[in-house]
């Protein structure tokens, strides 16, 4: 007979391979199914999640921990087997607090409100959203209730991506990038627009140029694929089968740091020890920490002077038509220019994060009821004027641009600008760690950055809370001064020039 330890295994291993096949179905209905599969597909993916929320919140899993834990207890806190019951123990409980009603009710909701955001959006009328956005409130409030007592009513949110993380941590983080980077934004501005980046750039030689770039990063070729969707994501349905997709324009090169993000998410999924496959610790640490991977990539490697050095003559031998007269330094301040906008998923790099706390300030006083929803379109607006300067024209441009509140996703913003301020952490170290990566970027070579990120963040999966994984990585924990410290030698004169 199976001990306790692999029958606790064994029940989670098929909870995984449930919520894999769920995450399969999703790929194939954004990247491959034909449009009316969607009739049938909606049934077919809550059935999976159904069967695989049953099995996760099962009894059974509560009588083997109670088995196992006191043995595990004595093995070391960062063995696999150990790490694995601690884990099992927190996602069970977590997922035992949440009543059966409540979360279907939720996904129902949720689904139609995601419709009619939709709809909204395209017509820029908050008001036909709104009374969807009160009941999806109202459902997070109840699930709130659900984790009393806690010291704020955002942190069981903030808690399903970052756990752990506390609300008040992340305020005194963002107040402080808040002071900081309005007034660099205001020097730093710059709306003047280069020619050249408006193309063509033929599609099939940005698909060449994703690919190769990200095999330059190390991704072995076997274990990915890229394919174009509409929202471009990354979905790994093990290590060696990591699906990363991406769009294209021939009017503009962001697919070059679409690619290199969903690359980032990639190598993460893919660098996770073999040895937790299947479990539920083969997963990154949190939703932070995943970003910090992709905006290291796409960012602090993938917008770097020594980067274009090295990248900008295969780009340019691309597309020699539009390129060709242009010298790598300009092209490198094109991608680089600070340009207050009022869409974040356009945002450049020092601008986004001023879109990303204004949402998390937004969503703490929503759930707080301290702002109404009646109100919201005018405190997002004001919001918008303050921090960047710009008047919001209509709603769409403004309050009905993201998805996120639709879908249920409240305590999910502030992990994006979390993962920028941690890519810095963690891109200090490495550089400490590897001498002169700047000399290696403008070789074309990141083997060694690569292998770094792996063995000291990919491979340990979800083995530790994100406070736990940053203080072995960088020895301490969440800090904006690395990133500011990034911001302002790279903003504060250089590009603005
Ligand atoms: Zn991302």
């Amino acid at each position: 007979m199976d001990s306790p330890y692999d029958e606790l295994k064994r029940r989670l291993c098929e909870i995984q391979d449930l919520e894999k096949a769920h995450e399969l179905l999703y790929w194939d209905q954004v990247v491959m199914m034909p449009p009316s599969g969607a009739a049938v597909r909606g049934d077919v993916r809550a059935t999976v999640a159904r069967l695989a929320h049953e099995k996760s919140v099962d009894d059974e899993i509560g009588r083997l921990l109670e088995q196992i834990e006191p043995q595990a207890e004595a093995m070391p806190y960062d063995s696999d087997e150990a790490s694995l019951v601690r884990v099992a123990r927190r996602d069970w409980e977590k997922a035992r607090k949440v009543p059966t009603e409540l979360a279907a009710e939720t996904a129902k909701v949720t689904a139609d409100a995601e419709d009619a955001w939709a709809a909204a959006r395209q017509a820029s009328d908050f008001a036909a959203f709104k009374p969807w956005l009160d009941r999806v409130l109202e459902l997070k409030r109840r699930y709130i209730e659900c984790f009393a007592p806690y010291d704020d009513p955002y942190d069981p949110l903030l808690d399903d991506f970052e756990p752990g993380m506390k609300t008040a941590e992340v305020r005194v983080v963002f107040d402080r990038l808040k002071q900081e980077l309005v007034p660099l934004i205001a020097h730093a501005a710059n709306n003047e627009q280069d020619e050249f980046m408006r193309g063509p750039f033929a599609v099939e030689r940005q698909h060449d140029l994703s690919l190769e770039l990200i095999g330059r990063f190390g991704f072995e070729p076997v274990a990915y694929r890229l394919d174009t969707t509409v929202h471009p994501f990354c979905s790994s349905l093990s290590t060696q089968d990591i699906r990363l997709t991406t769009r294209y324009s021939e009017e503009e090169l962001t697919s070059l740091f679409t690619a290199m993000h969903e690359c980032g998410h990639g190598l993460y999924e893919h660098g996770i020890s073999p040895a937790l496959e299947r479990t539920p610790l083969c997963d990154g640490a949190s939703s932070a920490l995943h970003e910090s991977q992709s905006r290291l990539w796409e960012n602090v490697v993938g917008r770097s002077r020594p980067f274009w050095r090295w990248f900008f003559p295969t780009v340019q031998r691309a597309f020699p038509d539009v390129l060709g007269d242009v010298e790598a330094d300009a092209f490198y301040r094109a991608v680089n220019r600070v340009h207050p906008s009022f869409i974040r998923v356009d945002a450049d790099e020092a601008t986004y994060g001023l879109h990303i706390i204004m949402r998390f300030e937004l969503e703490q006083e929503l759930i707080a009821g301290t702002l109404s929803t009646a109100d919201l379109p005018e405190a997002w607006n004001a919001r918008v004027e303050e921090y960047l300067g710009l008047e919001v024209p209509d709603d769409g441009l403004g309050v009905l641009q993201d998805v996120h509140w639709s879908s249920g996703g409240f305590g999910y913003f502030p992990t994006y600008q979390l993962g920028n301020v941690i890519s810095l952490q963690i891109w200090e170290r490495a550089r400490e760690a590897l001498g002169d990566v700047d000399a290696q970027l403008e070789r074309g070579e990141f083997g060694e950055l690569h292998q770094w990120l792996r063995s000291n963040v990919y491979a340990h999966g979800r083995k530790y809370l994100p406070a736990e994984l940053l203080e072995r990585v960088v020895g301490g924990p969440l800090d904006p001064e690395p990133y500011l410290r990034y911001l302002k030698s790279k903003f504060g004169t250089a590009v603005a020039a």
